[in-house]
């Protein structure tokens, strides 16, 4: 029970406006030693409820001490690495600081820094940035890290991937030695690692969920087409009235435009978000997107980081992920809260040995439908299931060199 971690009144109650009924492990775990001032490192995806584990401490420690704001510095510092995410971090501190008086201000690439700058001057209590803009109103003077008292680094790996690591070094150097650090990272390649042994004072280690054990909630299912068709073959199975909440991922911002073209061709509507697009786009269409009014979202790994959207009914993998653990990410989206969902993967041949990482990595076999006009290459040693036939009156291509069996599916299977 929230009730038991011993965090104020004002703080319980806005869960109970959630309708919250009990921690998740990460805050069940992560909650008490970081109310300790304990330094924290947190391994964990986003869907485990983390905004939460670092934003209800927090606030709480700003109820417990109140202080007069210094002109130009936060006490409190959230660094994400996408402006998604850090568009997220902020609405959860509002939802959950509802009865709490602070003070907040949201630092983001890609807008004005004129309505930013005057936010800071008076001194703010909690204050989520990305690094980039961060760094830039640092160095221009606008903002003092001296007196920060608890710092917040968020999906930490991301971090790396986007090249911000130096600057968040830079960032933290600014800050006190005698800070509060929380840390948080879905996977910890040896380079975070070393970032969080820089940067964390004997932390307190908590860890939650492995990946395979969130994704076997979600129903996987595998299409095997070539490139050419993949458009084609989305704006078919499209025609399921069933999906009505669908993010498709691209691995490129190109080919998510693509996508997006193809769709608004068939009179599908869709919008894409990935970096090349303004802040404002991005976030129209993510609104959009969660009042549903736009019914496929189309995006880039990068861009869709930290989107956190309720019952979306599918995630289509449009092409297959370069990193296992994107795949995991990404399907997560479809399984927010203790839901179940549909992923939905295309595989071209050159897409196999994705697959194979993707399957060793979940310890699942994705159920394959070939069902479909567009099948393509299915692998020889794919198990084949009798009651699974294709569908009659569909022009159906020949898989490459396989006889009509190889083409048949086979359940969800375990891997060997
Ligand atoms: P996060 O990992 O912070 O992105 O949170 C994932 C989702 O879980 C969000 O939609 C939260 O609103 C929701 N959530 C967080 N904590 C809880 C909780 N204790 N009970 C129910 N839902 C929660």
């Amino acid at each position: 029970m929230f009730s038991d971690l011993g965090l104020a009144e004002p703080v319980l109650q806005a869960l109970k406006d959630e309708d919250y009924v009990s921690p998740t492990p990460i805050q069940a775990q992560s909650i008490p030693v970081t109310m300790e001032g304990r330094d924290l490192l947190g391994i964990a995806q986003t869907g485990t409820g983390k905004t939460a584990a670092f934003a209800l401490p927090i606030l709480n420690h700003l109820i417990n001490n109140p202080k007069a704001l210094t002109p130009k510095a936060a006490r409190i510092l959230v660094l994400a690495p996408t402006r998604e995410l850090a568009v997220q971090i902020a609405d959860g501190f509002k939802a959950y600081g509802r009865h709490v008086k602070f003070r907040g201000a949201l630092l983001l690439g890609g807008v004005g820094q004129g309505p930013q700058v005057s936010k800071l001057a008076g001194g703010v209590d909690v204050l989520v940035a990305t690094p980039g803009r961060l760094l830039d109103l640092f160095g221009q003077g606008h903002l003092r890290l001296a007196q920060t008292e608890i710092v917040v680094l968020d999906e930490a790996d991301r971090m790396l991937d986007m090249g911000f690591i130096v600057p968040v070094r830079k960032i933290v150097a600014a800050l006190p030695k005698n800070r509060q650090t929380l840390f948080f990272s879905a996977t910890m390649p040896p380079e975070v690692e070393k970032l969080a042994r820089d940067i964390l004072h004997n932390p307190a280690k908590v860890e939650v969920t492995p990946p395979a054990t969130t994704v076997e909630r979600i129903d996987q299912k595998l299409f095997y087409v070539e490139q050419p068709h993949k458009p084609a073959l989305l704006t078919e199975i499209l025609q399921d009235p069933s999906m009505n909440r669908v993010i498709v991922f691209t691995r490129t911002k190109h080919g998510a435009n693509k996508v997006v073209e193809t769709l608004e061709k068939a009179g599908i509507e869709a919008s894409a978000i990935h970096g090349n697009k303004s802040q404002n786009a991005r976030q129209a269409a993510l609104n959009g997107f969660k009042a549903g009014k736009l019914r496929v979202l189309v995006a880039t790994d990068i861009a869709s980081r930290g989107i956190d959207v309720d019952n979306v009914t599918h995630v289509v993998n449009y092409e297959l992920p370069d990193v296992a653990d994107t795949y995991v990410h990404r399907i997560g989206r479809t399984a927010r809260a203790g839901a179940t969902g549909i992923a939905l993967s295309f595989c071209a041949v050159d897409e196999r040995a994705l697959l194979k990482d993707i399957e060793k990595l979940t310890r699942l076999s994705l159920d394959l439908i070939h069902d479909h006009r567009y099948v393509s290459d299915v692998p020889a040693n794919a198990p084949v299931r009798n009651d699974q036939r294709p569908q009659r009156g569909k022009p159906q291509q020949r898989g490459r060199g396989g006889s009509s069996d190889r083409r048949q599916g086979h359940g969800g299977r375990r891997a060997a």
